[in-house]
């Protein structure tokens, strides 16, 4: 069946001719968006697990198509990779994130970054400049990675990490447990902060198994001497297991969605009259 398919994707498919035409048109887009700046910014609260005040923040990119609607950057991101577009967002990103955290000395700032950004050899060049010019300090910045390059390349993958960190900013690896994990490399890529996926988290307080899962790898990490964030908490009990599990940060809704800078502005107001 699968060789039938293979051959029949070699006929004319009208519908193939659609999906093209809609994907060039959403890549033309986002040259756009990204040209004229109109992609934003949404700040998620990343809070201590004991206190659950919130010492941080990760910086999600927000897409909102003229006459579409928002975009999901599940979806652009992968495009913007294929189409030599990613560079250039993600300088916007990490400059637009440093630039905002810096009104927020209280915070850190996690910034993610995709697998065709890290690839590129002048990637720690770009990434000392912004350091620079937005005057941060590199000590509150994390960038998040998730690992699916770093198998394939590990040798490549040890020396972009190192020198990202010689430049003072943190290391963290993104979305861990949620596909192929390496864990022997994990020690030697010196990651400063491990994130555990959502997927792991979900279920914990209504499957024994995952929970299982969950506190093994929650337990392999703190082995190799790895702070550990988790993410997608939208309950308390999470909250409570997560905590009890050894996950030193937490986010989630349960905390609080992503949300304009003006927000984050608010809530610090707060607590500095509370
Ligand atoms: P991620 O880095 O794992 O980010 C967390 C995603 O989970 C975000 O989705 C966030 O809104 C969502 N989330 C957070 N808490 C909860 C929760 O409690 N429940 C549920 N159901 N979801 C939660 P978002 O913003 O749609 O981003 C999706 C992915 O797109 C991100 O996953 C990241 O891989 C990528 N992404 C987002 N912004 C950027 C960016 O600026 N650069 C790059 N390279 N990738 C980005
Ligand atoms: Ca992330
Ligand atoms: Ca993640
Ligand atoms: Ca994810």
């Amino acid at each position: 069946a699968k060789e039938a398919g293979r051959a029949r994707m070699t006929l004319y498919d009208p519908a193939m001719d659609t999906d093209r035409a809609q994907r060039n048109a959403l890549e033309l887009d986002l040259r756009m968006a990204i040209e004229s700046g109109d992609l934003t910014l949404a700040y998620q609260p990343l809070v201590d697990a004991a206190t659950h005040e919130m010492n941080g923040v990760e910086a999600l990119v927000r897409w909102n198509r003229p006459g579409h609607g928002p975009v999901s950057p599940e979806v652009f991101i992968p495009i913007a990779e294929t189409s030599g577009l990613i560079e250039s967002l993600g300088l916007f990103v990490l400059r637009k994130a440093c630039e905002t955290a810096k009104q927020w000395p209280e915070l850190k700032i996690s910034v993610n970054v995709s697998p065709g950004q890290f690839r590129n050899p002048a990637f720690t060049d770009y990434v000392r400049y912004v350091l620079k010019q937005t005057e941060i300090e590199a000590s509150r910045v994390t960038l998040e990675i998730t690992e699916g390059y770093m198998i394939q390349n590990p040798q490549r993958t040890r020396q972009s990490i190192e020198r990202l960190k010689s430049l003072g900013v943190k290391v963290a690896l993104d979305d861990f447990g949620s596909g192929f994990s390496s864990i022997g490399y994990l020690r030697q890529f010196g990651f400063d902060r491990i994130k555990i996926d959502r997927s792991l988290v979900t279920d914990i307080t209504t499957d024994s198994r995952q929970r299982e899962m969950l506190q093994a790898t929650v337990a392999l990490a703190r082995a190799l001497d790895i702070p550990v964030t988790a993410e997608g908490i939208e309950t308390e009990e999470q909250a409570i297991a997560l905590r009890l599990f050894g996950c030193d940060c937490l986010q989630g809704y349960f905390f609080g969605k992503p949300m304009v800078a003006d927000q984050i502005n608010d809530l610090l107001q707060e607590r500095r009259e509370a």
